[in-house]
């Protein structure tokens, strides 16, 4: 299996593994229970843990918050905001490209007297920064933008956002999930108030991720969404995942600049060659600022729920795998202005550090005989290379 999916989710790495095993069977204590050795020890470890993801972003070990993954963490700033600054205004910003845990939990909001604002985007994925400057009203409490989408790797002008919103008393959350790792920037430096990360998007397990919020002159007050014990300040309560922590602080760890700059040729060069060798192709949002990792093709009348299943040995999706299951048209590629029927022959290619140019190359192969082989025995395809279409 030609593994090109890692956007959904990553093969965990084997360092990251060796580093969990122990906390699977012999350091199984609870990292609360401080009164025996065996609960000191997984407390130690999460504590490095939190130490070595706060060492990424710049942070201090006390503004690092452990969940259960993204959505957990999207959840939990959304409607702790809400729930805490909702007296002092309801009016939240974001876009419609945005994932679903930021989309559905903030519809969820709107039912509970939220009023959201969605910039429009241009058909490169962009924002324009002026119309989120005129959107911010006194009674703005949040704005919500993703650093880098999951679906065609646009990044957001963070820094610059980051500026606008300064001399606002505007919170600014940036779901950072598919950024990690993949995009060298300055988090602690810029002016973000909170940000997430999920393990399983960086060769870590699943089902672990966390925040990073700002410690602030004006603490940044988040109603808690899990209430327990008094575990991450009592802002999220239960038995510590130690194992899935431990694996954690390891991919962080383990992030390095090399492994971008290599994808990101491997990327480029998997691009050309598709849009070389396959005529009517294209790649979305191609004058973007893009993750190095992620590419999103149109293949002209090729519809993608037709393609996958001939690309037998590809892990290839053709949107979030959140909602792959959709027969709609992503509601990435619709929000940027691109026609439903371009949206539905569209796929997202995403690689890894674990991917070779030769694996590329027969993936490259494999494309381009099913996509032949799909429009040869296509009466549309026909009708638009005869000019009828
Ligand atoms: N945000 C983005 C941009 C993502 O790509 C994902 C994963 O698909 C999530 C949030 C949700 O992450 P998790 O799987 O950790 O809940």
């Amino acid at each position: 299996m030609i593994y090109l999916d890692n956007n959904a989710t990553t093969r965990i790495d084997d360092a990251v593994l060796d580093a969990m095993l122990p906390f699977l069977k012999e350091e199984y204590g609870n990292a609360s229970s401080l009164q025996h050795k065996l609960g000191r020890t997984a407390h130690q470890a999460i504590e490095k843990s939190r130490s070595s993801i706060a060492n990424y972003f710049g942070a201090s070990s006390k503004e690092i918050y452990f969940t259960s993954g993204a959505t957990e963490s999207i959840n939990m700033v959304l409607r702790g905001i809400f729930e805490r600054y909702q007296s002092i205004g309801k009016h939240i910003i974001t876009t419609k490209s945005e994932h679903k845990a930021v989309l559905t939990t903030l519809e969820i909001l709107t039912k509970k007297g939220a009023e959201i604002t969605y910039l429009p985007l241009d058909n490169q994925g962009n924002i324009n920064l002026s119309d989120l400057e005129n959107s911010i009203r006194p009674e703005t409490i949040l704005v919500c933008l993703m650093q880098a989408n999951n679906e065609t790797g646009v990044i957001h002008p963070l820094a610059k956002i980051a500026e606008i919103i300064s001399s606002k008393d505007v919170l600014l959350f940036s779901d950072t999930t598919q950024a990690i790792g993949k995009y060298a920037f300055d988090y602690a430096k810029s002016g973000i108030d909170i940000c997430c990360f999920s393990a399983h998007k960086l060769h870590g397990p699943k089902g672990i991720g966390g925040l990073y919020i700002k410690r602030k002159t004006r603490p940044i007050q988040i109603e808690p969404l899990i209430t327990g014990g008094k575990q991450e300040n009592s802002l999220r309560g239960g038995t510590y995942n130690t194992p899935s922590i431990v694996g954690m602080g390891k991919a962080f760890e383990l992030i390095s600049l090399k492994y971008q700059e290599q994808t990101a040729e491997l990327r480029n060069y998997f691009e050309n060659r598709i849009l070389q060798e396959i005529e009517d192709t294209a790649v979305h949002a191609s004058h973007a600022d893009r993750l190095c990792n992620t590419t999103n093709i149109l293949f002209k009348h090729v519809k993608s729920a037709e393609l996958m299943p001939k690309l037998i040995n590809i892990a290839v999706s053709s949107g979030s795998a959140c909602v792959s299951g959709d027969r709609d048209p992503s509601h990435v590629l619709t929000a940027m202005g691109i026609a439903a029927e371009d949206a539905l022959c569209s796929l997202r290619f995403s690689l890894s550090k674990f991917i070779t140019k030769e694996e590329l190359d027969v993936a490259i192969e494999d494309i381009k005989s099913a996509v032949q082989k799909i429009r040869k025995d296509s009466p549309i395809w026909q009708l638009y290379k005869s000019g009828v279409l």
